[in-house]
């Protein structure tokens, strides 16, 4: 299949789950990140894109997360690309390291014998024993045995102190262009994704996706120095577990049968739970749960007593039309009867919030 032919595919498929509560626009897709509407011609023009759900170093090791793609605005796409994907992955090398004790790339490293001491500064690899918790600093070298890296005064200083053999406190920073809460954004973008790519436009149109959506787009904003949109603990945000999942990504249907607890979608992968808000029709969710799960009437009570959370795994997605019960309790979404923003190549111009 020619890359033009697989973008059509996603097209078709993304159009036709929109026209099955939005008769009215036919031949449309709608970018699920900036929610701006683009016709078929946008392939041609390359103004939309195949967009990966997860980024490169998970789908390397994950068959399905790399089956799973959407399409993209190609601006969305390009700039979720370089700034959460990116440090997504940077992240996990800086995590790696920090594991086996080989830190990723060379690091500005900081070291003095007393708190108030004007610290060295050297630009080094570095490398700790995890076992005897000794540290190992080295830096490039030039013609003349001189770091490449560091100025000439702090290697002097170094060597001084190196030759005292007194105890020092060395401080190792991180690499310079990492910015962890876009890795945490980089995590939500891949959720809200994978929503997407699973439940289809009846999930990501109710408005308590907005905060997500506004929270993906202040992440692509290098003007934004910190996320206005707070995360929501209740349905929201990102939680880092020891004992982590497999690479695989799995989305989740989370019931909490406690009372005031609300519904929501779980991403799964990694050593990552990252929750999504999901809304559906009330009186639709209890005839389900009796249908799909054995003697539900009977466990009801004791569920609600040990205020369980029971989950299902989604395996569902509407780049292949599945149709599923998460349908029927998305239900219709309501939508504005403005058309959607077009695309840049139309007269109107896109503002984006
Ligand atoms: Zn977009």
């Amino acid at each position: 299949m020619s890359k033009t032919q697989f973008l059509n595919r996603l097209f078709d498929a993304h159009a036709k789950d929109l026209q099955e509560f939005y008769a009215e626009e036919e031949d449309i897709f709608i970018c699920p990140i900036c929610m701006t509407g683009f016709s078929r011609d946008a392939i041609k023009e390359k103004n939309v894109t195949d967009g990966h759900v997860w980024p490169k170093s998970i789908r390397m090791v994950s068959k399905k997360a790399r089956n799973m793609h959407v399409l993209l605005c190609a601006d969305c796409n390009h700039v979720a690309g370089e700034r959460g994907d990116a440090q997504m992955q940077l992240h996990e090398e800086i995590r790696k390291g920090e594991e086996t004790g080989k830190p990723h790339r060379s690091r500005i490293v900081h070291l003095r014998r007393k708190q108030d001491d004007i610290p060295i500064s050297l630009n080094a690899v570095v490398s700790y024993n995890l076992e005897d918790k000794s540290i190992t600093v080295s830096g490039r070298l030039d013609r003349d045995a001189k770091w490449r890296d560091s100025r000439p005064e702090d290697q002097a200083r170094f060597m001084e102190l190196f030759q005292k053999q007194e105890p020092v406190d060395i401080l190792i920073h991180p690499p310079r262009d990492y910015k962890p809460e876009l890795a945490e954004a980089g995590w939500i973008t891949s959720a809200y994704l994978m929503g997407f790519y699973s439940l289809g436009y009846r999930f990501i149109f109710h408005p308590s996706l907005d905060p997500v959506r506004e929270y993906i787009l202040n992440s692509f904003d290098k003007t934004i120095k910190e996320n206005p949109v707070k995360l929501n603990p209740d349905d929201f945000g990102i939680w880092e577990q020891k004992s982590g999942h497999s690479a695989d990504p799995e989305l989740l249907f989370m019931v909490p049968f406690e009372l005031g607890k609300r519904v929501y979608l779980q991403a799964n992968c990694l050593k990552y739970e990252i929750r999504l808000p999901f809304r559906y029709r009330y009186p639709v969710l209890m005839p389900i749960l009796h249908r799909i799960i054995p003697g539900f009437a009977i466990k009801l009570p004791s569920l609600r007593e040990a205020k369980e959370t029971v989950f299902f795994s989604i395996p569902h997605n509407k780049i292949s039309g599945h149709r599923s019960w998460y349908d029927d309790l998305l239900g219709t979404p309501h939508i504005k009867r403005e058309p959607f923003p077009q695309d840049a190549s139309s007269e109107e111009s896109i503002v984006r919030q």
